[in-house]
């Protein structure tokens, strides 16, 4: 087996923010996202709303009701929290700082008040808004969803045009027309932020260097 050369750099782990209006098509992409980049982790998020037909607690959230969700606000173990579409959303905080401080890049999928959280107490996360080609197409994404009720989707679609007025705020934005080439435009993004001089703390050049000797003294010889 062909060993993979180690490294040069060494740098914390980036935090990746993924936020789209729902039905923008977001989870095709996390997992187009995921077959590209396996190693990324993905941040499990606490909620009060109620679990969908196919969720797992645990792996797509943990659920949990307002007053575990008060507790563990209270103590502080969130990285950030909101209210989006009438329940609590929040990001637990030990998973993701021990992911940043192992190296390890980690994905976060939270809504835009999330966003504005994490980029003000963490400015080097990476966010990215994804859109949907139009209006009219998110209904009939939410539509043919076929997971809510017709008040649930109205809903959805005002707070869209909401969150899409925060899109300024982001460092990035992906249209969502095909998924890949949707994903072809967020690997972009990922291996930019991943080649970013400036996060890396700890330069392995030796190796390269003695290997570049090597090679000039035989050239020499
Ligand atoms: P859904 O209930 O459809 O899974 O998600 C609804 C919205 O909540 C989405 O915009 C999603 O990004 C957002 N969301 C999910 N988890 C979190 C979180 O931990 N924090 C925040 N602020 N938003 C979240």
């Amino acid at each position: 087996m062909k060993r993979r050369a180690l490294s040069p750099a060494r740098r914390f782990g980036i935090i990746f923010i993924l936020s789209a209006p729902s039905g923008a098509g977001k989870t095709t992409l996390y997992n187009g996202l995921r077959e590209v980049y396996p190693e990324i982790e993905l941040s499990v998020s606490c909620t009060t709303r109620g679990k969908r037909p196919g969720e797992i607690n645990g792996r797509d959230y943990r659920f949990m009701s307002d007053a575990q969700f008060e507790r563990l606000k209270r103590r502080g173990e969130f990285a950030e929290w909101a209210e989006v579409h009438g329940y609590l959303y929040g990001t637990p905080k030990i998973p993701l700082e021990r992911c940043v401080r192992a190296g390890r890049d980690i994905l976060l999928d939270i809504d835009v008040q999330g966003a504005r959280q994490i980029k003000k107490a963490c400015p080097e996360a990476v966010s990215i808004f994804l859109l949907p080609p139009s209006l009219p197409e998110l209904e009939r994404r939410l539509s043919a969803r076929g997971t809510d009720g017709k008040d649930t989707i109205r809903r959805r679609l005002a707070n869209a045009q909401g969150e899409i007025g925060e899109i300024i705020h982001y460092d990035y934005f992906v249209v969502n027309r095909e998924v890949n080439e949707a994903v072809r435009v967020l690997s972009s993004i990922v291996d930019a932020e991943r080649a970013r001089i400036s996060r890396v703390n700890e330069w392995r050049l030796e190796p390269l260097r003695r290997k570049m000797r090597r090679k000039s003294d035989g050239q020499r010889n």
